[in-house]
C-alpha cells in the first residue's frame, strides 16, 4: 500500500498529521517540505521572532517526538518538483520520485515579488521564512532607515517591530490609505495615527517606480512615480503573497486563485485535497469562493481534509478569523466583509479599544476589534448564526454586543 504523502510542511501540515493519526489514519505518512526546519509558526516572524523576543525552538509547532509518535517519514530540505496524477507520484529534487495513494497539497504562498528597476539590489527584503528573517534580522541595527513597501499587515507589523529597535522607519502604500483591502476607512486612520505617534512616516498614494543602488551594489533609495525619493537603508517588500499552486497546475490541477477544492477540500482530482494558503475554496457562509491567508483557515482546512481521506467528510463550513499586533494593540477580524452596505462603530477609537462592524441590512458580516476581545467573541456567534441585530442598540458600546441581537 502505497502512503499518504503531504507537499509543504508548515502549519497546514502539522495539523494534518494530528488530525490524520485521530481520525484513525494507521497507514504511511510522508511530509515533504522544502525548509530545512520542522513545521513551524509564521505569525512571529514579523513580530516578537523578529524583535529577537523568542527563539528558534519556540517557533516550532510539533517537537521532532511527535513525528516519531505519529509515525511520519520527514523528508526536509527537499523539494517537490513534479506531479504526476495518472501514476500518482511525486518528484523530489533530490531525484527521489514517491509514490501515493491519496495526495494532501499544504504548499502555502509566497510572498508577491516586484521587477522594477533595480529590484536585484542588496538589501531588499521579503518576509516569509525563518531564513528570511536570518538575513532581515542581520540589518536591523538603530538608526538605520528602513523603507517598507507595502502598508498591510506585515509592512506594519514590521514597522512596528524596527521602531521599537530604534530603526527610522518609511511605509509607502499606493492605495490612499493603509490595509484597504481588509479594513474600513476608519479603522486604517486608527492605525495611521497609531504609526506616526510613534514616527513611522507613512506615505499613501505612492506606487513603486524603482530602487536605486549605490557603486557597491546596495540599494540606497526607493523612488515612487509621483517623483518621491525615500533614502533607504535597507527595505522590505510587503505587498502580499500568491498561492504555491504551480505544481498542481502544471499537473493539471484546477486551478482557481489557488488550488480549487471543493467543501471537503478536495481538488479536482479524487485523490489529491490540499489546504491552507495554497487553495481557494468557496465559503458556504458567504456563498463565494475565497482563498484565504490565516493560522486558522490553515488549521480548520487541515482537520476537514483529514476528515474527508480517512472517508468521513465534514463540509468544511467555519467563519474565518484573523489577527494582527502592532504596538499594544491587538487587531481581531472575524468573517469577510465583502459587499457590506453598512460601517457601525462600536466605541471611541481614541480609547483605543473599539470594534468596526460591518453588516449588510441587519446581518453582521464581519467585525474588526482593536484590543476589544468581549465584541470579538460575541461576533464570531453572531454572525455563524446570522442572527439579526438592532443598529441603535450595537452603536452603543455600553450594550453588550450580543444583547443588540434582535
Ligand atoms: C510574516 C508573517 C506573519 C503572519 N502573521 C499572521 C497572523 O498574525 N495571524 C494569522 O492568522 N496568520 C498570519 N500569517 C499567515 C499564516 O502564517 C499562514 O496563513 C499559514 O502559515 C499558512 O499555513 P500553510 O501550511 O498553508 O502554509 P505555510 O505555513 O506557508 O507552509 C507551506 C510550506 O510548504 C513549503 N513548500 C511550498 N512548495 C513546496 C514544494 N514544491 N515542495 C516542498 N515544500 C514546499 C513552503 O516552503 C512552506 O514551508 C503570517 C504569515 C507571515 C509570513
Amino acid at each position: 500500500m502505497q502512503p499518504l504523502l503531504i507537499i509543504g510542511a508548515g502549519q497546514a501540515a502539522a495539523t494534518a498529521i494530528e488530525a490524520l493519526r485521530r481520525e484513525g489514519y494507521t497507514g504511511g505518512l510522508v511530509l515533504v517540505g522544502d525548509e530545512a526546519l520542522l513545521p513551524y509558526s509564521r505569525p512571529p516572524l514579523s513580530k516578537k521572532y523578529l524583535a529577537g523576543e523568542l527563539a528558534e525552538e519556540r517557533l516550532l509547532l510539533k517537537p521532532r517526538s511527535f513525528y516519531d509518535s505519529h509515525n511520519v517519514d520527514l523528508r526536509l530540505g527537499c523539494r517537490a518538483t513534479a506531479l504526476d496524477l495518472a501514476a500518482r507520484s511525486v518528484s523530489l529534487d533530490d531525484g527521489t520520485v514517491i509514490g501515493y495513494d491519496r495526495l494532501l497539497l499544504a504548499t502555502g504562498a509566497a510572498p508577491r515579488t516586484v521587477n522594477v528597476a533595480g529590484h536585484e539590489l542588496a538589501g531588499i527584503h521579503y518576509l516569509r521564512s525563518v531564513a528570511d528573517v536570518g538575513r532581515l534580522r542581520a540589518e536591523l541595527q538603530p538608526g538605520r532607515r528602513l523603507v517598507i513597501v507595502g502598508g498591510g499587515y506585515i509592512g506594519l507589523e514590521v514597522a512596528a517591530t524596527c521602531r521599537a529597535l530604534g530603526l527610522e522607519v518609511d511605509v509607502l502604500e499606493m492605495a490612499e490609505r493603509v490595509m484597504n483591502r481588509v479594513v474600513a476607512p476608519e479603522v486604517s486612520a486608527f492605525f495611521s495615527a497609531e504609526h506616526a505617534r510613534h514616527g513611522v512616516r507613512l506615505a499613501t498614494g505612492r506606487l513603486l517606480a524603482g530602487f536605486e543602488g549605490d557603486g557597491a551594489g546596495r540599494c540606497r533609495a526607493v523612488h515612487t512615480l509621483d517623483g518621491g525619493v525615500f533614502p533607504a537603508d535597507l527595505v522590505l517588500v510587503g505587498i502580499g503573497a500568491m498561492p504555491n499552486a504551480a505544481l498542481a497546475e502544471a499537473a493539471g490541477l484546477a486551478v482557481e486563485n489557488g488550488i480549487a477544492v471543493d467543501g471537503e477540500c478536495r481538488s479536482s482530482d479524487p485523490h489529491v485535497w490540499a489546504v491552507g494558503d495554497c487553495c481557494s475554496q468557496t465559503s458556504l457562509h458567504y456563498g463565494r469562493r475565497v482563498r484565504l491567508e490565516s493560522v486558522d483557515n490553515a488549521f480548520e482546512q487541515a482537520k476537514t481534509a483529514a476528515a474527508s481521506i480517512v472517508g468521513r467528510a465534514v463540509a468544511h463550513d467555519r467563519i474565518p478569523w484573523f489577527w494582527s499586533d502592532q504596538y499594544d494593540l491587538k487587531l481581531m477580524i472575524v468573517g469577510l466583509n465583502f459587499d457590506y452596505d453598512l460601517g457601525v462603530l462600536r466605541g471611541d477609537p481614541a480609547s483605543r479599544s473599539f470594534s468596526y462592524c460591518y453588516l449588510r441590512g441587519h446581518q453582521l458580516l464581519a467585525l474588526d476589534a482593536v484590543n476589544q476581545m468581549k465584541d470579538y467573541m460575541a461576533a464570531k456567534k453572531v454572525i455563524q448564526e446570522r442572527l439579526l441585530l438592532s443598529l441603535a442598540r450595537l452603536a452603543d458600546p455600553s450594550i453588550p454586543l450580543r444583547e443588540a441581537v434582535g
